[in-house]
């Protein structure tokens, strides 16, 4: 099941869970625990919802360090979102936490101030060394735990560390949730927010699904794309080294843009029911342009 399809999934089905709630600004379902950081600001009233990875080695780890004072400053998040769907709340949601930096959005400055963080456990972008996948504190991973993709700011083909489909399902739960509950405008990336300095959460999270999900938006007011070539290969990367995903595209072939890059896109296949992967923009234009 690619990422996509786990976010249509976790929408589709309560999965005999009971949803998340949110109560007196704490979340509440099952395996949701508190453990206060010290690392606040002052009151918040969040319009926005920001995503992160941990770039760390564990939920545990994390936690930890973003429940710690530091002299080289000190972070922190609402939320630190296990790869088993474990959720850990580190303030509520009416107070400022310390996950956003340096940062803007929409004529706003330091991100801090209007939103609420969520980091989710991932060693973000890895190294490739001697056909060994490393994170850079050391660990090294399958290959089956590693996207290999390009960050929608560029730079490169890079190896990134996947995440959970429990993950991804209760990042959708808690992004319809927490949009649900304080009206937030938007759901973003700190990627989008500080683009110059974070990749985070980066290409293996689908960030674009979640956003249209949680806000609300319907499919349809996404922009649409024909195939214009007579056959166009469908891949599992933005670049054509990439392995296809699916038969070639016919000609004509509606689109949904999922994530515009500068020359190959991420879409998926209207009508069909999971073919979604990267394809050359020289060969899609607009529908009904
Ligand atoms: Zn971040």
């Amino acid at each position: 099941m690619n990422a996509r399809r786990a976010v249509a999934a976790a929408r589709g089905s309560t999965k005999g869970t009971a949803a998340l709630s949110i109560e007196n600004h704490r979340l509440v379902g099952e395996n949701v625990s508190f453990r206060p950081t010290p690392n606040v600001g002052g009151a918040l009233a969040p319009r926005y919802l920001v995503l992160h990875y941990t770039a760390g080695r564990s939920l545990e780890s994390s936690v930890e360090s973003l429940c710690t004072q530091k002299p080289q400053g000190n972070a922190s998040a609402h939320l630190v979102l296990g790869r088993d769907g474990r959720i850990v709340q580190l303030a509520p949601f009416n107070v400022v936490t310390w996950h956003a930096g340096v940062s803007q959005w929409s004529g706003l400055v330091g991100m801090n101030q209007y939103a609420v963080g969520v980091e989710m456990d991932n060693a973000g972008v890895m190294q490739q060394i001697g056909g060994q996948y490393t994170a850079w504190f050391g660990k090294v991973y399958p290959a089956s735990e590693v996207l290999l993709a390009e960050h929608k700011h560029g730079g490169g083909v890079k190896p990134w560390h996947a995440y959970t489909e429990a993950q991804i399902a209760r990042a959708l739960e808690l992004a319809e949730l927490l949009v649900a509950h304080y009206g937030l405008e938007d759901v973003l990336g700190h990627e989008d927010i500080a683009p110059h300095r974070k990749t985070d959460p980066g290409p293996a999270f689908p960030l674009g699904a979640v956003k249209s999900r949680a806000i609300g938006r319907t499919d349809d007011a996404l922009p649409r794309y024909v195939v214009i070539s007579p056959s166009l290969n469908i891949r599992k990367g933005p670049d054509a080294s990439f392995e296809t995903v699916a038969p070639a595209l016919r000609k004509n072939t509606e689109l949904q843009m999922l994530e515009p890059g500068a020359r190959w896109s991420r879409v998926e296949v209207i009508g069909a029911t999971d073919i979604e992967g990267w394809v050359n923009n020289s060969f899609i234009v607009k529908a009904g342009g």
